[in-house]
């Protein structure tokens, strides 16, 4: 998932003409301050920060400022923030306009309905989820015609707009539809769309674009997602691992199995942490790369679970031995293993030969790792 920062959606709505504050990203206080006092932003103005968390507003990431001495606290404040886990890199300034109402507009994929849909609401600038269903609409589109005239009044009539901002609306509704068509977004969010005099005006843009079309995008290349710093040297690595909240590792080979064994721990009241799925891997240096990472992430136990198919259990039973030998001892954690399928027997005696025993049945070998993580009670 390719997630843009606000001031990259709002390129893209410049792109296509929908309209917008005037506004410039700074990246320091004096930054900031020199583009307001040479006029590149008017004043006054809102200072933004470029994170991709929403919720700015209230969490103190968006403020405002009448001089330029005022932009560059605010500016150097907001710099300072770490929001949501997110340092602020960027900020975006932007004149600030005196609104009359906020609406919600968005245009995003439906997978139920396999359609794009845009979705409406009169109730704008809160999130969208904490919004009354009843207040909103949602108007699925064919994609060939695109947005024709009567979901068109549709949708003016749920943002409760009639004469001029109808007419804004009108432009703004088929330029949103040609952006969300032609750079393969899966969503593009304008929260909050404002009233601002006879018109509208994007406020705020959220633009998502599709994971499989990324590679059509080579100006998003250097976009990381909400990757952890673990999961980025996994990337690079080519290892499928995730990092979750909880406290047990989890290594399993497939999709499906990975998966399972999530919902296996959780169900005996476990709660996995990080899991990485050792796919069809038969190089052992390969599932000792992994476990390392995995190690690092410091779990309080690691569950192994494979079956043994094109990756061999002796493999994976090599590569973790070795792996195991390299963890220092003040970071081991217990390590439970099930491994079942090609080349048990052997994958079994080589764990045994390191003291780690693989139990046979799931049941069993779920609690033993839920209880492991619990730790001496
Ligand atoms: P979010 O909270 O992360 O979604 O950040 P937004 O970009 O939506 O900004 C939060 C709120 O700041 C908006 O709902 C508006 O109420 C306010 N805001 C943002 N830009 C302006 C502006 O130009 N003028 C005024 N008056 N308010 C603004
Ligand atoms: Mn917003």
């Amino acid at each position: 998932m390719v997630k843009l920062a606000e001031w990259r959606g709002k390129e893209l709505f410049r792109k296509y003409g929908v309209p917008l504050p005037r506004g410039q990203v700074a990246r320091s206080g004096a930054e900031a301050e020199q583009l307001v006092r040479l006029g590149a932003v008017p004043l006054p103005c809102v200072v933004k920060a470029q994170v991709l968390s929403g919720g700015r507003g209230k969490g103190g990431a968006v403020r405002f400022a009448n001089t330029p001495e005022e932009v560059q606290v605010a500016a150097e404040a907001i710099l300072g923030l770490e929001f949501k886990g997110e340092k602020v890199k960027e900020i975006l300034l932007e004149e600030k306009l005196s609104i009359g109402r906020e609406l919600y507009l968005s245009i995003t994929l439906d997978r139920s309905l396999r359609l794009p849909i845009v979705i409406a609401s009169a109730q704008g600038g809160v999130e969208i989820e904490s919004v009354d269903d009843a207040a909103i609409d949602r108007v699925p589109v064919d994609p060939f015609p695109g947005l024709v005239s009567y979901e068109r009044r549709r949708i003016s009539k749920a943002l409760g707009l009639t004469g001029a901002p109808a007419a804004s609306l009108d432009r703004l509704l088929p330029a949103l539809w040609r952006l969300f068509q032609a750079e393969d977004s899966e969503l593009v969010e304008i929260n909050p769309l404002a009233i601002v005099g006879d018109g509208l005006v994007a406020l705020d843009a959220k633009v998502i674009i599709e994971d499989d079309a990324a590679f059509r995008h080579p100006e998003y290349a250097d976009i990381r997602d909400d990757r952890t710093p673990l999961e980025e040297i996994a990337r690079e690595k080519e290892i499928a691992f995730v990092q979750l909240d909880g406290n047990i590792g989890v290594i399993a080979n497939g999709a499906g199995l990975t998966m399972a064994t999530l919902d296996v721990l959780k169900e005996f009241g476990g709660n996995p942490g990080v899991f990485l799925d050792l796919g069809g891997t038969d190089d052992p240096k390969k599932v000792t790369e992994a476990f390392l990472l995995m190690a690092q992430a410091r779990p309080r136990a690691v569950f192994l679970n494979i079956f043994g198919g094109v990756t061999r259990c002796d493999t994976v039973a090599t590569g973790l031995v070795a792996a195991m030998q390299q963890v220092p001892a003040s970071e081991r954690f217990p390590l439970i293993a099930r491994i079942r399928g090609n080349n048990e027997k052997e994958g079994i005696e080589i764990l045994r030969a390191a003291g780690i025993t693989s139990i046979p049945s799931l049941k069993e070998s779920a609690q033993a790792v839920v209880a492991a993580a619990r730790g001496p009670t």
